[in-house]
């Protein structure tokens, strides 16, 4: 019997050049984005120029997480108490979360079988809401035609904020995911694509947005040090009325991040190459649905999906476990519990409950599989027989 040994939960080690750079923070003691000496920028500040360079935004804001910098782009636009914020039924926890921060109320939208937004479901909820706002979540690398989802927007009016966690390098006809709205928020988490543990990114070219986001993220009347923020003018009346909310990022997770965003274009290749190998064993898999890639999308094959057509619960239990005495770590969306990192809308009962029958039905056949870079090729092909083998094993009961 195959066994695969390896942790689906272990990346790469910071590059050398990013320890060294941490190192010489630490020994100077100045750690906090704004402890610098006369005009040296700090790393964060560094960070946030290579960011938006690589983006080709003007504004950029380091901050503590993902989720604190989804939350800060929706106070940021203003999001009022109780007002509807349409986002994806099939995404992670932070999501509808940061919408709670902000005072938002969550209205799912409903997933169609690639995993992405369902836009005939979109469009009868904005009518149905007049909701200004929109969150995608691009989750697990799936992006909607983002074409159709923009002429959609503009139809209503509506404004857009993508969460780009697992979108950090993918682009939609050469255009990057995370510049189509007017925000858009990247996780740096040690499961996204750059690794500081913790860590967000929030992008716009909005100058009063992002002024306000800088304020909220605890910049106290030290905003002008940040050179990818906006003029020091958009800042004069903003000052006195937006909150500090601390979330900034540090300089020693800044300094282990730019030698990782000089790698990202890289990785991307090597995440695709590992993605490819793992699709090509299970594409012959009967009843396995791997969700469509359409041509304008270059996405980044940091994880896996596919659906199982008409799986019973027992069957997908029992597949699960198969995989796991075998190594294989899968997700199966369907499950009554939570587990792990996984929860799906039933999990999240601070919001009001919705009947998504369209999304339910994928959730239920819906399976799910990092690839870390630390897997080889050799390693997908494995993964991939294992899987392939266990479908035929609880399809022939
Ligand atoms: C990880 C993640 C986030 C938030 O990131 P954190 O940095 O962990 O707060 C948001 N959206 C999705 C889809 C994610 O996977």
């Amino acid at each position: 019997m195959d066994i695969f040994q390896k942790s689906f939960t272990q990346q790469e080690p910071i590059p050398a050049s990013g320890i060294s750079r941490a190192v010489e923070v630490m020994l100077s003691g100045r750690l906090h984005r704004y402890n610098t000496i006369a005009e040296e920028p700090s790393e964060t500040a560094m960070l946030e120029e290579a960011f938006a360079n690589y983006l080709g935004t003007k504004y950029c804001l380091a901050c503590a997480s993902g989720g604190y910098a989804l939350s800060t782009a929706l106070r940021a636009f203003g999001v009022r108490q109780g007002e509807p914020v349409l986002t994806n039924a099939f995404t992670l926890s932070p999501v509808p979360g940061a919408i709670a921060t902000s005072g938002g109320q969550a209205i799912l939208v409903e997933t169609t079988e690639n995993l992405v937004m369902d836009l005939a479901d979109l469009e009868r909820k904005l009518l149905a809401t007049s909701a200004r706002l929109v969150l995608i979540s691009h989750m697990r690398g799936h992006l909607i035609d983002m074409d159709a989802l923009c002429a959609v927007l503009a139809r209503h009016g509506a404004s857009l904020i993508e969460d780009c966690a697992h979108t950090m390098g993918a682009s939609w006809d050469g255009k990057p995911s995370g510049t189509f709205g007017i925000a858009a928020c990247f996780s740096t988490q040690t499961y996204k694509h750059i690794n500081s543990g913790e860590g967000g990114l929030l992008v716009s070219n909005e100058p009063a947005l992002m002024a306000k986001a800088i304020l909220l993220s605890g910049s106290y009347m030290l905003y002008e040090r940040h050179t990818k923020g906006p003029a020091a003018q958009t800042y004069a009346d903003l000052r006195f009325t937006t909150p500090n909310c601390s979330g900034r990022m540090d300089d020693l997770r800044a300094a282990i991040l730019i030698p990782q965003l000089a790698e990202l274009d890289e990785r991307v290749q090597r995440w695709n190459a590992r993605y490819q190998a793992l699709a090509a064993e299970l594409e012959s898999a009967s009843g396995l649905y791997l969700p469509a890639r359409p041509a304008k999308e270059r996405f980044v094959g940091s994880s896996l999906q596919f659906l199982i057509r008409g799986i019973r619960d027992q069957q997908a239990s029992a597949f699960v476990a198969r995989c796991k005495n075998q190594g294989v770590e899968l997700k199966w969306f369907g499950a009554p519990e939570p587990q792990g990192y996984t929860s799906t809308h039933f999990s999240w009962k601070y919001l009001d409950a919705q009947t998504l029958p369209q999304t339910d039905q994928v959730l239920h056949e819906l399976f799910d599989l990092r690839i870390p870079l630390t897997f080889t090729l050799e390693d997908c092909r494995l993964i991939g027989r294992i899987i392939r083998q266990a479908i035929e094993a609880i399809t022939d009961q």
